[in-house]
């Protein structure tokens, strides 16, 4: 097999990991679809902020330049990751929230339809979100997964996701929402994200993607893909920092006729007139409730700005090699591990999962070494591959630390 060395002096990106803050005592890290490492860019875009915005011009900056941030972010990103147009996308609250007031526009504008389709292996809280929903306006639950062929415990088979097959089956006229990951978070699996809008539609439903484990390293083309609602997190591979606000992308044919359920002032056509009643700001704006968490949207500036000068499809390429080296090494060295993830690139995003007895045990053990993986329930390893900050050394050191993992 080829060795890492070589596959890190051939990548045409490599020049790029450099830009990243590095601790000495990380030997690898393979978690950035959790949390992506911070650039060096941003500590001084930051310190700016707080001296020269935030110090200097104190609550004059609201008028001059805070309060248009989040969507002056959102068409960079939709520009250099969502292949959305301007004036679609705006950064707010968080994923979870976000999914909550996306989920209950789209299911209030299909009055008369009593059902929201999700999957059982999409992440906990967006079942949740989607259970909530269901609760409050009366609406079923239509899952898939834990149909025949499954897995015992109702999960879809653990290599794989939602296609148009098993969506077909749950759609009729009934559906009002159908709410789908384009990656899904354990396995990987990478949807069609195009095939699977348009078999809603075809049935008359909308649909909301949660983007959070694809934006940043896998291609996306909301406009072209006839995509009606999607958000997703920016602390993943769109390095934000913790607790970094999400993005929200309302299709701009949409936005006239959603009304989202948290209504706030900043929201409203003239938020400083202090007037009485709600009437909702045209275009995304309408989107917002409250006031913008502006320090937190600093970072994901900086890659967002280092995305678009790369071009996803040269990140799509690297993230394509690291994930198959990954493969192809743990088969190599893991004989005991399944792999529980996509074989096919194609259908794949930017982390993989292995399964193992013991895996839980290993993890912990790694993570005192500076190896770090992520674990997944019940007894999964997932290995996330930041395209321009991962390195192919990195993804042996961590296969190398499950073969080997120490006391
Ligand atoms: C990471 C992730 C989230 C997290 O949501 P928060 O509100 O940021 O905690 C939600 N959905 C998916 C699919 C994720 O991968």
């Amino acid at each position: 097999m080829i060795s890492s060395e070589s596959l890190d002096s051939a990548d045409p990106l490599a020049a790029h990991r450099a830009l990243f803050l590095r601790d000495e005592n990380v030997v690898a890290y393979l978690d950035g679809n959790s949390l992506g490492r911070p650039l060096i860019a941003s500590i001084d875009r930051v310190h700016r902020f707080l001296t020269e915005q935030w110090g200097a011009r104190l609550i004059r900056g609201w008028d001059e330049s805070w309060l248009d941030l989040p969507e002056r972010i959102g068409d960079d990103l939709g520009r250099a990751a969502l292949g959305a147009g301007p004036g679609q996308v705006t950064i707010g609250d968080s994923t979870t929230v976000l999914l909550y007031k996306l989920i209950r526009a789209a299911v209030d504008a299909r009055p008369g339809r009593t059902e929201i389709i999700i999957d059982r292996d999409n992440f906990p809280t967006d079942r949740f979100v989607v259970e909530g929903i269901a609760a409050e306006r009366g609406l079923s639950v239509v899952w898939i997964g834990g149909e025949k062929g499954d897995g015992a415990d109702g999960a879809p088979a653990s290599d794989s996701g939602v296609n148009v097959k098993r969506l077909m089956k749950k759609l009729s006229a009934r559906t009002a929402v159908v709410v789908l990951s384009q990656v899904a978070y354990r396995s990987g699996y990478l949807a069609d994200v195009a095939e699977l809008t348009s078999a809603a539609h075809e049935v008359g439903a909308l649909v909301v993607w949660d983007l959070s484990h694809s934006v940043g390293a896998v291609p996306i083309e909301l406009d072209a893909w006839g995509v009606d609602l999607a958000t997703g997190c920016s602390y993943k591979y769109l390095n934000g920092g913790p607790g970094a606000p999400a993005f929200a992308y309302v299709r701009a044919e949409l936005q006239g006729q959603l009304r989202q359920p948290i209504q706030g002032w900043l929201g409203t056509a003239a938020p400083f007139a202090m007037g009485q009643g709600y009437t909702p700001a045209t275009g995304i704006r309408s989107f917002t409730s409250g006031t913008p968490p502006i320090v937190g949207m600093l970072a994901m500036q900086d890659m967002i700005a280092l995305i678009e000068k790369v071009g996803i499809t040269a990140i799509r390429e690297k993230s394509v090699a690291l994930t198959e080296f990954a493969i192809e090494l743990a088969a190599d060295m893991l004989p005991n591990a399944r792999l529980a993830s996509p074989r096919n690139a194609a259908e794949r995003g930017s982390h993989i999962t292995l399964d193992g007895d013991g895996f839980d045990r290993i993890v912990p053990k790694l993570w005192a070494q500076g190896i770090l993986p992520d674990f997944r329930s019940p007894d999964g390893i997932r290995i996330g591959m930041s395209p321009l900050s991962t390195s192919f050394t990195e993804v042996e050191l961590g296969i190398w630390g499950i073969r080997h993992p120490g006391k």
